[in-house]
Parts: structure tokens; sequence; C-alpha cells
């Protein structure tokens, strides 16, 4: 794949129908992050009894979805398939923060920092923002200056301000997906599941740590950088996890005020991708590292940071951001990016049991998709809606 920001529109793969079940069917979610977490609570929504199963609980700190913060944006390029759903997404997100009665989704904004007059990762999502009515602001450089005075503008051409995007609380946020679904009804059980053999193009139960054996109807892994080592035959290769590091950085006592109202910034400069949260929860600006880290395992890997990969994040910051030259480092965080091959979602079933499913692939962009992509998830299940062919990896 090319980055997190743009994955590959046409990858070779066809589409596939999947069997649905009936109302009131078993179905167990296994992983309680941004996608097992919504998915079960939307198939809750519709009706099916749902267990959902995790090791070390909802937005635990070796999983995805456990970071502090999130970016929400819709711009994906020329991929309309991630900016249709991330629309649907932001509709979700502002509909079940007042249903959990808290502040969830962050609307500061999305500003692009282009170095050239074309940027394709922007210019190319320009039709479907008119198609929403969501269109980006134009700056040119001396506006992005005037406007935004902490950003050293030399090497960039002009910026793309996109007011509808912004940030999410993400762990706050998993938990209270987790939390809204034994509220609403399903049952949540904290334990390691082991998946079961597969017995006539079925799996007819799963081993949990506790010893227990959980039946149903249908089983959705939801592992996140774990179905890779979880299914190696058939996942060994499709789902591989990197390790990811983000840090916080504390601004200045005496402008702390406009860090707190700057949008979420992306620097396309087409290497390394550095992004970021200015206000992120008051935690500290937050500097992201997109390009792959090295491989990770996400139950036993040490979550040290590589001091190679801050130093070159530290004369990005004092490039980009004069002001934070010497900002001292707060926080920071290894999170695992669970890489499909083309960057695109997975929805798939295990190649042995049609009533076993794969959901991952995050790559990196996931966790703002997580209400719409758990909607679909649950559409399709009840033979509502087809998966899109980009999630439909084959095996
Ligand atoms: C540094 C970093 C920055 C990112 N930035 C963004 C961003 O700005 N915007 C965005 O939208 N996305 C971003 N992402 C991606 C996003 O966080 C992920 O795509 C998303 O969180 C994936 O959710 P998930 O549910 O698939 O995986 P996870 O959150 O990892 O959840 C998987 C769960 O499965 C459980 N599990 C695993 N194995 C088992 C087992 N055998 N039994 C029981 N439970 C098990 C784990 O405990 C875990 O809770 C970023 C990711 C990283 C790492």
């Amino acid at each position: 794949m090319t980055n997190t920001f743009a994955p590959d529109t046409n990858p070779k793969i066809g589409s596939k129908s999947f069997p649905y079940f009936s109302k009131k069917s078993h179905i167990t979610v296994i992983g309680a992050g941004a996608f097992g977490g919504w998915t079960s609570l939307y198939l809750l929504r519709k009706g099916f009894n749902v267990t959902l199963i995790d090791a070390w609980g909802a937005g635990n700190s070796r999983s995805s979805s456990g970071d502090e913060t999130r970016v929400i944006r819709s711009t994906y390029g020329a991929n309309e398939t991630y900016f249709d759903l991330n629309v649907r997404a932001l509709e979700l997100w502002k509909e079940n923060e007042k249903r959990f009665s808290t502040r969830l989704f962050h609307n500061c904004g999305v500003l692009w920092l282009c170095y050239h007059e074309k940027t394709a990762l922007v210019d190319d999502s320009i039709p479907f923002a008119r198609k929403h009515a969501m269109m980006y602001e134009l700056l040119s450089k001396d506006e992005l200056q005037k406007r935004y005075p902490i950003v050293n503008t030399d090497d960039l051409h002009h910026g793309y301000f996109d007011p509808y995007g912004g940030y999410l609380k993400a762990r706050e946020a998993t938990q209270a997906v987790q939390g809204a679904f034994v509220r609403e009804g399903g049952t949540y059980i904290q334990a390691k599941v082991s998946p079961s053999q597969c017995v006539g193009g079925r799996m007819h139960s799963i081993q949990l740590s506790n010893g227990e054996t959980c039946r149903g109807d249908a089983f959705i892994f939801a592992c996140g950088s774990w179905l890779g080592s979880l299914f190696p035959d058939v996942l060994g290769n499709v789902i591989t996890c990197s390790k990811q590091e983000v840090y916080y950085f504390g601004v200045p006592s005496g402008n702390s005020g406009r860090y707190e109202n700057f949008p979420v910034w992306i620097d396309v400069d087409g290497q390394n991708f550095y992004y970021g949260i200015a206000g992120n929860a008051n935690r500290g600006f937050k500097v992201g590292v997109d390009i792959r880290g090295e491989a990770f395992d996400p139950s036993t890997g040490d979550h040290t940071l590589n001091p190679q990969v801050l130093e070159k994040a530290r004369v990005f910051l004092t490039h980009r951001f004069p002001e934070l030259k010497d900002a001292p480092l707060l926080e920071s965080r290894v999170c695992p990016y669970e890489n499909s091959p083309d960057g695109n979602f997975l929805f798939n079933s295990h190649p042995d049991a049609a009533n076993v499913f794969f959901l991952g692939g995050g790559s990196g962009h996931g966790f703002k998709h997580g209400p719409a992509l758990g909607e679909l998830i649950a559409d399709v299940l009840t033979g509502n809606r087809t998966v899109p062919e980009i999630f439909c990896h084959h095996f």
C-alpha cells in the first residue's frame, strides 16, 4: 500500500456474497476494539443475541483503539468508499455521543498542509466533498500563515481546511461503546479466545481462557493486530503488525489556548506523513508517525520508544512548528498497526467455515469508521446490504 491516508482503490478482488442470519441468532464477537465493539452494538440493536469477548478489555493499552485520540477525516484521495463511509460515521458519532451523554467528537477541523500545486490525496476527494456539500476551504500560502502563525509555511504551496473533521476520544469511546452494549442487553466476557477446529464447513464453538466453551450460530473475529497469529494459515500473510509511535509534546503555557483551538493537521510530504492533534484532550501536542515501523508482536512487544524515530519526529516538529523547538515530551505511546496488504479493511468468511468471519485490517485508519462499519456489518448479516468489494480480500 502507499500510506494510511489513501488505501488502494482498485485491488484485484471480486465481490462475494455472505450467508445471513435470522434475528435471535446467537452471534459472538471476539475483540472489543473499535471494530468489534461497534459491530456488537449494532448487531444487538438489530435484534441479535450477542456476546462480546475481549482478552484484556475494551480500549486496553495493547490494542490499536487504546490511544487517547484518533483523527476523523473524510478525505481519502480517489477512494470514494471511505469518504462515504466516513460521512455516515460522522452522523453516527454525533448520534451515539448524545446517547452515551459523553463528548467524543471534537469538531476542530482538519488542516492539510500541501507541498505542491496538485495534491492528489486531497484534490481527488473534492468531487466527493462536493457531492456531500462538505467543501474544503483552499488557503493560499499567505492566508495559511496569517490564520495559523505557528506553522512554518516556507516549503508549503497551500493548505486545505476541512471544517467537518476533527478528532475523537479513542479509549474513552471504545469503553463507552462496550458500556452501552452491556446496558442495551449484550453479554460481555473478559477472556482470551482460541478458535476450535472447523467441522463440516462450520465452527461450532470457541474455547475461552476461563475454561468455558462458547457455542454460537456465528463468530466474528475482530482481533485487530492479533488476527494474523490467531489464524496463521489463512491470515498469517494478510494481517501483519507494525510498531507505531505517537508523541505528546508540551506547549508553551502563555499560548496554550491557540494550540487548543488549532485543527488536526496532516503534513502531505509524500513520505513520512506526519500528522497531529494539537488540542489532544489537553494531553499535549500530538505528533503521529505514519511511516511503517518494525514488525511487532502485540501481546509480548515492549512499548519502549525507538529513539531514532523520536529524534526524526523532533526535527520535523522544530521545522514545521518552530515555537515547539524545545517542547518537552510529556507522554508517548506505542500502538500496533493492523496492516492489510493494500490498506483496505478486511471482511470475509473463513474458507473452511461459512459461519466464521474476519473483521479487521484497520491499517492505521480504521478507528473513525467504527460506527459506520459496525452498522454495515450488522446490515450484511441480516441480508440487507453487501460488503464493498475492496474489503473482501481473497485468501
Ligand atoms: C499510532 C496509531 C495511530 C492511528 N491513528 C488513527 C487515526 O488518526 N484515525 C483513525 O481512524 N484510525 C487510526 N488508527 C487506526 C485505528 O486505531 C485502528 O484501525 C482501530 O483502532 C482498529 O480497531 P480494531 O478493533 O480492529 O483493533 P483493536 O483496537 O486492536 O482491538 C482488538 C481487540 O481484540 C482483542 N483480542 C485480540 N486477540 C484476542 C483473543 N484471542 N481473544 C479475545 N480478545 C482478543 C484485543 O484485546 C483488542 O482489544 C491508528 C492506529 C495507530 C496504531
